[in-house]
């Protein structure tokens, strides 16, 4: 008798479900027809201009709560210690009352290296999986198996921040550098991160808002990064020389950590957009 109820239940779930579904493409379907901008690109607040959502990652006012979604492929990932130090790196920046999320996702490897921006973007349109939604904004890094195709035998690239929310980092480039002296990869994957991040943050006055008079905090001759040496925003991480990279490479391996943003420019920047 139980049992006879319960798959009574069943089926009249599953009708409903269908009937559901139906009515659903009906409704669908009649709305394409009738009015072509009706549907909204469910990835649009994911598609902005680098900088634009700085003050909706840093501060509490719009979006409660931030999603990071991590995606590297199964041979290349890059060291716990680099992906711990990011979280905690992102923790204590943004003002977020419903918290962070971390979200890893492991993508086989992705054909067609070395990459152009555009590949970039289109491997980003097939494996993220974290968009903006409701009150949670979502960014995403990918751990790229493949080199920038822009690198040439003297100069080469780390990582881009190429839109409002989206950041690659060419783990490949990271790993064959770091060859001879792996200890050093977990520090040059976080510099390389952290500062994409920058960026990711407004840094330095990439939509002409910083809060410093003209020629104090941009460095005009590295137009989009900062005037202090040691400051996190002081490097370039594309396009730069093969023997500015061993030069970072050890004086990454001297400190042994990673630079930081400094506090009267950089830091007071993302202060202004609502940072911890
Ligand atoms: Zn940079
Ligand atoms: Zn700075």
């Amino acid at each position: 008798m139980f049992a006879k109820i319960q798959i009574y239940t069943m089926k009249g779930f599953k009708l409903t479900f269908s009937i559901l579904f139906f009515v659903t493409v009906a409704f669908t379907a009649c709305k394409d027809d009738d009015n072509n901008d009706a549907v909204e690109d469910p990835r649009a607040q994911n598609l902005k201009a680098l900088g634009t959502s700085a003050e909706d990652i840093l501060s509490n006012a719009t979006f409660k709560s931030l999603t990071v979604e991590l995606a590297y492929t199964n041979n290349q990932k890059p060291s716990q210690e680099a992906l711990d130090r990011f979280k905690d790196f992102i923790i204590a920046r943004v003002n977020k009352s419903d918290g962070v999320n971390f979200i890893e996702t492991v993508v086989p490897n992705q054909s067609g290296a070395p990459f152009t921006i555009q590949e970039i973007r289109d491997i980003e349109t097939n494996i993220r999986t974290q968009y903006t939604v409701g009150d949670d904004i979502a960014m995403y890094v990918f751990f790229s198996n493949g080199s920038s195709e822009n690198d040439t035998d003297t100069t080469v690239t780390l990582g881009t921040a190429y839109q409002n929310t989206s950041v690659v980092v060419y783990q490949n480039t990271l790993v064959n550098i770091t060859a001879d002296d792996p200890e050093v990869l977990p520090l040059l994957e976080s510099t390389t991160l952290h500062h994409e991040f920058g960026h990711i943050l407004g840094l330095v006055n990439i939509q002409d808002d910083d809060i410093h008079i003209d020629g104090e905090h941009e460095d005009l001759d590295h137009p989009k990064h900062c005037v202090i040496e040691d400051c996190l925003m002081f490097f370039e991480a594309s396009n730069i020389t093969r023997s500015h990279v061993t030069r970072m490479v050890n004086m990454l391996r001297q400190r042994a950590n990673v630079p930081e943003f400094d506090i009267e420019l950089c830091l007071a920047d993302l202060q202004a957009k609502g940072s911890r």
